[in-house]
């Protein structure tokens, strides 16, 4: 029997199935616990330095406690401090980005993914280069500065060189006053050499959901192809920041299995990096099943209602404080508004799921990995933000300007986050409103820039950022950066 051992590269030891077992049953036991609930509270609460903000963050078992906690009290208390996190370290920015798929062939058989092998009723389509170029013009022409970049897994038609090629070409357009500063990517599990070439080609984050943890589950709902080796995709993370990737995108496709286990075994993972490599994930996305084509999302037994999905939300950030949350389009306006409130720090705009989706005036449906229930234009959800006091930033500063990895903590645990991506938040606001937004918009932006330029606390900051604000205002320079 596996051992756990956060510190081990194998993946039954880091996610021990045992310990998992044992913190559910510390959770359940300890769940109407009000003393020890209360300490935990507080662990969790930011806490004022001379510097900045400072927060503990949370073990999976205390995690895992406040999860299974259903005192209504005690659950407000978990959004407050969510709250607090959020703001003590990511301010009210909500950083922005979209979905770029460039192809749906896929080798692999997972059975709540619409791209499965068998699926013989899709449209099976790959992006060419000059797709690919087509695509990232629309995406500009909206004003989007960064992509996440997704294929399905084929070693024939979406080779490494394809993905590559893909990512310079995406880099390479510009396009009016448009620019993609930073590619993530999201594909499946590969390894160390082909983590170097992505490295090499200068992407921003990789990401890679778990899809779940639970192993006897994943085999099952991964019957065939490479992804079927829970080890090899459960291992990836230790892979990718073997081959020089400093942030990881963590993730569980949440309906699968039982939300209690997989959020035990996603701090654990936390745990296991910080542990190997000194730096916990990038970011955590927290998707749930989604309907598509071929899938019905009623046929997984482990759906959360909206009410256990903000508390999961919340605890992830009561647990792993200085990890970016992300939200797709896979979820309502409604749900995004409640998510932004509990931490979430990046959320997407106007996706498109579907391969070339973007260069085609009405939303395809016949290539879509999955059904969007945020359909708003970028211009909707940019004055959406605005209006509920969240500054939209198309910002990507720190991973050019190398603050990736532990350098990019340590950033937010400095307090210098408000002389530094605050007005980085607020110039790349500027480009959006100058370049590509509605007057509508751009009147609520521009108050919220005035307003918001006061709150950089360095005076020669706040100079510096009022005049860049002029010049992208009054001529076309663009890219401003602190
Ligand atoms: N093919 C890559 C892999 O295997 O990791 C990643 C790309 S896939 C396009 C991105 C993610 O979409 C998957 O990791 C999965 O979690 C999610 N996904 C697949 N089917 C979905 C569905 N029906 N509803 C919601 N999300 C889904």
């Amino acid at each position: 029997m596996a051992v756990y051992n956060p510190k081990s590269l194998k993946a039954e030891e880091f996610i021990n199935h045992e310990e998992i077992l044992e913190t559910l049953d510390y959770a359940e036991k300890n769940k109407h616990n009000e003393k020890l609930i209360d300490e935990i509270l507080e662990k969790a609460r930011p806490v004022k330095t001379d510097t900045g903000y400072v927060c503990k963050g949370l073990t999976h078992r205390e995690a895992s406690v406040l999860l299974a906690c259903d005192i209504p009290e005690k659950i407000q208390r978990m959004y407050e401090i969510a709250e607090e996190i959020k703001l003590a370290f990511y301010g009210n920015r909500i950083v922005i980005f979209a979905p770029l798929y460039l192809s749906n062939y896929c080798v692999n058989g997972c059975l709540y993914c619409p791209y499965h092998m068998k699926n013989k009723t899709i449209p099976r389509k790959k992006l060419t280069q000059e797709e690919v170029k087509a695509e990232v013009i629309a995406l500009q022409d909206m004003g989007h500065k960064r992509l996440a970049i997704e294929a399905g897994e084929d070693p024939v038609n979406n080779p490494i060189e394809y993905i590559l090629d893909c990512i310079n070409t995406i880099y390479s357009v510009h396009h009016k006053n448009g620019d993609i500063r930073r590619v993530n990517v999201n594909i499946a599990a590969t390894t160390v050499e082909n983590y170097k070439k992505l490295k090499d080609a200068g992407i921003g984050t990789y990401i890679l959901f778990q899809e779940t943890y639970h192993k006897e589950s994943y085999e099952r709902l991964h019957p065939t192809g490479p992804k079927h080796d829970y080890a090899y995709h459960t291992e990836a993370m230790d892979r990718a920041m073997e081959g020089g990737i400093d942030d990881v995108g963590l993730g569980v496709l949440f309906g699968l299995e039982l939300y209690k286990y997989e959020f035990a075994a996603l701090t654990m993972h936390a745990e296991h990096l910080e542990a190997v490599h000194g730096v916990g994930p990038h970011t955590i996305s927290v998707p749930r099943v989604k309907k598509a084509d071929d899938i019905d999302p009623d046929e997984f037994d482990n759906g959360i209602d909206d009410e256990t999905f903000i508390k999961i939300a919340a605890c992830i950030r009561l647990a792993v404080p200085y990890t970016g949350m992300i939200i797709s389009t896979r979820e309502s306006e409604e749900v995004r508004a409640r998510m932004l409130k509990v931490g979430v720090s990046q959320v997407s705009g106007a996706s498109r799921t579907s391969v070339g989706g973007y260069t085609q005036e009405e939303r395809p449906h016949d290539t879509e990995q999955f059904d969007v229930s945020d359909q708003r234009s970028l211009d909707e959800v940019v004055r959406w933000l605005i209006e509920s006091d969240h500054i939209p930033s198309f910002c990507t500063a720190c991973y050019r300007e190398g603050r990736t990895g532990d350098r990019f903590m340590s950033l937010c645990k400095s307090g210098q986050i408000l002389n530094c991506c605050h007005p980085n938040a607020l110039m790349t606001l500027t480009e959006y409103l100058e370049d590509y937004a509605s007057d509508e918009t751009k009147k609520v932006g521009n108050a919220m820039i005035e307003k918001e330029l006061l709150r950089i606390p360095k005076e020669k900051v706040r100079e510096i950022a009022k005049q860049n604000i002029e010049d992208i205002r009054n001529s076309n320079r663009r890219d401003f950066r602190f």
